[in-house]
């Protein structure tokens, strides 16, 4: 193993504990219990487990009922509605979606998610929206349709929705207002910039900032982090990914929390201890736990 994929050390732990609002334990190496202990050790002791597609959601649906410490959410993910509809030739995707399934098939596996949102220990629906980075012209059909059926499934259970927005801000935010979005929304691994910060604040969307958050390049998402009202500030890992600095590259777990948290206590010039009061209660509230 080459010595950049090692994971990083664990940081000073938090003294208020907080949740990381999006993460992939599916996706990480070791066991649940694991990543949970060792979260809970630097004071991350609440975790959110999203749903990627039909498996993976039943998945975070299951962990979540054996775990107090892990919340559910479930979706198929923007990239994976138009792999559903028109198969996927690259063939990575885990519920093997490789032959055409068409609308029907995207219906079907919708119809799982939507029984999958019922449960009391999935308290979200997502991570669902746009995604114009991966997926081309040719899947923004089956991607739309997919996101809007989201909305209503996360309205009609009065669970929070989890955005997922990759280069489709405008579109993503057009659609929420169309479709009217539901009462708690969260803009995971925040993106956007001050601009749309404030328009996310008059709607009253919550904005879940990652570790990208720490990358050099990243002073638009800083600005926004500095523009965003403190009640609607959350943190996450979208572990394995997003690895904050100075670790970029190397594995990304829900352990490292504190490391973006304290970051985002210099953008807003917050003492640590006030910040994680904030993003404790704020995540509680988003997801209704
Ligand atoms: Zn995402
Ligand atoms: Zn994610």
């Amino acid at each position: 193993m080459p010595s950049n994929a090692e994971a990083p050390p664990a940081p000073t732990p938090l003294r208020v504990p907080v949740a990381d609002s999006h993460t992939h334990l599916d996706m990480q190496s070791g066991t649940v219990e694991e990543a949970l202990a060792k979260a809970a050790s630097v004071g991350v002791t609440t975790v959110v487990q999203v749903g990627c597609d039909l498996a993976g959601s039943r998945w975070a649906a299951d962990t979540a009922a054996a775990h107090d410490a892990v919340h559910a959410t479930v979706a198929l993910h923007p990239n994976e509605a138009p792999r559903i509809v028109h198969g996927d030739p690259d063939g990575w995707s885990r519920q093997g979606a490789r032959v055409p399934g068409g609308d029907a098939a995207l219906d079907e596996a919708l119809d799982g998610i939507d029984r999958l949102a019922a449960l009391p220990q999935v308290k979200g629906v997502g991570e669902t929206g746009l995604d114009f980075f991966r997926t081309g012209p040719e899947g923004m059909a089956a991607q739309e349709r997919s996101f809007r059926a989201h909305i209503e499934i996360a309205k009609r259970h009065g669970k929070a929705l989890v955005i997922h927005d990759r280069d489709a801000h405008a579109d993503v935010l057009r659609i929420l207002k169309e479709e009217g979005a539901p009462e708690r929304t969260v803009f995971h691994c925040y993106s956007g910039d001050a601009a749309m910060a404030e328009v996310c604040a008059r709607a009253g969307y919550y904005m879940s900032f990652a570790g990208n958050m720490t990358f050099k390049n990243a002073q638009p998402l800083r600005d926004a982090l500095a523009a965003a009202p403190l009640e609607l500030v959350l943190v996450e890992t979208d572990a394995p990914f997003l690895t904050p600095m100075p670790y970029r590259g190397r594995p990304n777990a829900p352990y490292l929390v504190p490391v973006t948290v304290r970051a985002m206590a210099a953008v807003r010039d917050l003492d640590e201890d006030a910040l994680a009061t904030a993003i404790s209660a704020n995540t509680a509230r988003a997801f209704d736990y």
